[in-house]
């Protein structure tokens, strides 16, 4: 069956996105491939659209216990024959999805890493067809990742177990070195290496100063009240405390977070899935695996450890690909909260890892050029053009040079004008109005007449007090005021 056909019969879509289907090609193909794209890219499909393609069962190595249920429950759904084993079954359970495996029911098996130092597992492998093999998560392996999970370097295994058997690691993060730890530590050396762009353009970011936090909290609130809201927090009582003060101030905010118990978790989860509740006030076990498309702002209250989980984070933000807005809370003090955790790190090459990835976010808050520019590059790619325009530093640039240019318009329309006019008649110069007060002046044949048209004449009006009000322009006092300009807007205009 065709590939786009499958892709409509079992996911319910009717076009890929960008290189699923160059990267499920390349597995269907036989080949190794790695997979790096953004959150919500749609990295799953790559492995799950081949499985039901090829001959056996294949096998979906992943970190996430927690979500193994739910990800093989979505596959049933769209009928797909998915099983999982980790430790959250019973020796009794997992007997029972083998049996299932032998008689032949199952296209996808989720599996735990650690079950690969298993022998029991192993000799079960030898048994069973293996389609392709997914790594999920695929950073896990890394030291220098930001996750790094022991039990992953146990994965190299795998290519000696199926030396012919088509290989896909994927993951959301990954700088260059992690990158070829990947490559190296599964032994995949000559896999294709996909990369997707990790440039989110509906994604506004920007760092604050913490100072007033609360404050500054409720009033960035104010403008998403019906709106679905992540914001991170540092700890467990952070969230409690945050989700009961946005309470007081009549926001439907709820806390969510590893210590709270599984039913109270998924229930809270359900609720803000179903836009029932609008703000989360969560830990960063939050957001794994949830697929909400609508959440237009993420938070930082507390700024993160990585860039890579920064990005992972604000990631959430926008997923159906409408502006959303990510904001950081910086203070330096919030420095100490990290520290405290790395000092307790036993493993002294780990504790300088995160120490220097603590200092990269530290640099990246302190920033005054483009934030994705620096973020982008982090991940290894470059961001072209000087100006992203959705970033603070950028956006500010971007204001500022705006108001400069208004501001030389209006200065330059009061001299072509010869210093003797009023407000409201320079603004209808500057809007290029043909009024019978400028067909008198002859107004419209100089070169200033229409070139602020694409403001408003309120805003022309509103800048031209603030010129005025800041020594740009003096006021000539007569029955109509009329402006002059001042040696400071003279000054302006020549330096400019
Ligand atoms: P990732 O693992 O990269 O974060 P997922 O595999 O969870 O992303 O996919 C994110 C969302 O995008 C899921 O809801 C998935 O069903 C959806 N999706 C994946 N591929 C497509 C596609 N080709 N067209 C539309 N939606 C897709
Ligand atoms: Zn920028």
């Amino acid at each position: 069956m065709h590939m786009k056909r499958l892709l409509k019969k079992y996911f319910g879509y009717d076009e890929f996105r960008p290189l699923q289907a160059e990267i499920i090609e390349t597995v269907l193909n036989g080949g190794d491939t790695f997979a790096l794209m953004p959150t919500g890219g749609g990295k799953s499909l790559c492995f799950q659209l081949p499985a039901l393609r090829m001959e056996g069962i294949a096998l979906v190595i992943s970190p996430l216990i927690a979500l193994m249920k739910d990800q093989v429950d979505g596959l049933r759904a769209n009928g797909i024959g998915a099983d999982f084993i980790n430790s959250s079954l019973s020796a009794e359970e997992i007997r029972g999805v083998m049996r299932r495996i032998r008689q032949g029911d199952t296209k996808i098996l989720y599996v735990a890493p650690e079950r690969f130092a298993s022998e029991g597992f192993q000799n079960f492998l030898r048994g069973i067809t293996v389609s392709l093999i997914a790594v999920d998560e695929a950073h896990c392996i890394s030291e220098w990742g930001h996750d790094f999970r022991p039990d992953y370097r146990n994965l190299g295994i795998l290519k000696e177990l199926y030396p012919q058997t088509p290989l896909i690691a994927l993951t959301a993060t990954a700088t260059e070195k992690v990158r070829r730890d990947i490559l190296e530590h599964l032994n995949i050396p000559h896999a294709r290496v996909f990369v997707s762009s990790f440039n989110r353009e509906n994604l506004n970011i920007r760092v604050i100063n913490k100072k007033n936090a609360f404050a500054k909290l409720v009033k960035l609130l104010e403008d998403y009240r019906r709106e679905s809201v992540i914001i991170y927090c540092f700890s467990r009582n952070e969230t409690e405390e945050i989700a009961e003060n946005l309470r007081e101030h009549r926001f439907n905010a709820r806390a969510y977070h590893a210590g709270m118990n599984p039913d109270e978790r998924k229930s809270v989860q359900e609720q803000f899935v179903t836009d029932k509740i609008t703000v989360i006030a969560a830990t960063i076990a939050f957001g794994m695996g949830i697929d909400k498309p609508n959440v237009r702002l993420v938070v930082h209250y507390t700024f993160p450890k990585t860039l890579e989980g920064y990005y992972q984070e604000i990631g959430r933000a926008g997923r159906d690909g409408l502006s959303s807005e990510c904001v950081m809370f910086y203070t330096y003090a919030d420095v100490r909260k990290h520290e405290f955790f790395i000092d307790q790190v036993g493993d002294k090459s780990q504790q300088r890892i995160q120490r220097n990835k603590l200092e990269e976010v530290i640099r990246f808050a302190g920033l005054s050029t483009c934030r994705k520019k620096h973020l982008l590059k982090y991940f290894g790619e470059h961001l072209p053009g000087m100006n992203c325009g959705s970033c603070d530093n950028c956006l500010t640039d971007r204001e500022s040079f705006d108001a400069t240019i208004i501001a030389q318009k209006i200065l330059s329309a009061v001299v072509r004008t010869g210093h003797r006019f009023g407000r409201d008649h320079v603004v209808t110069v500057l809007l290029g109005e043909r009024t019978p007060k400028i067909a008198d002046t002859g107004h419209d044949s100089l070169s200033v007449f229409g070139i602020a048209g694409d403001f408003t004449a309120d805003a022309l009006k509103d800048i031209f007090q603030q010129l005025a009000d800041r020594g740009y322009l003096a006021r000539n006092e007569g029955e109509l005021p009329t402006y002059a300009l001042s040696p400071r807007g003279a000054e302006f205009l020549r330096s400019r």
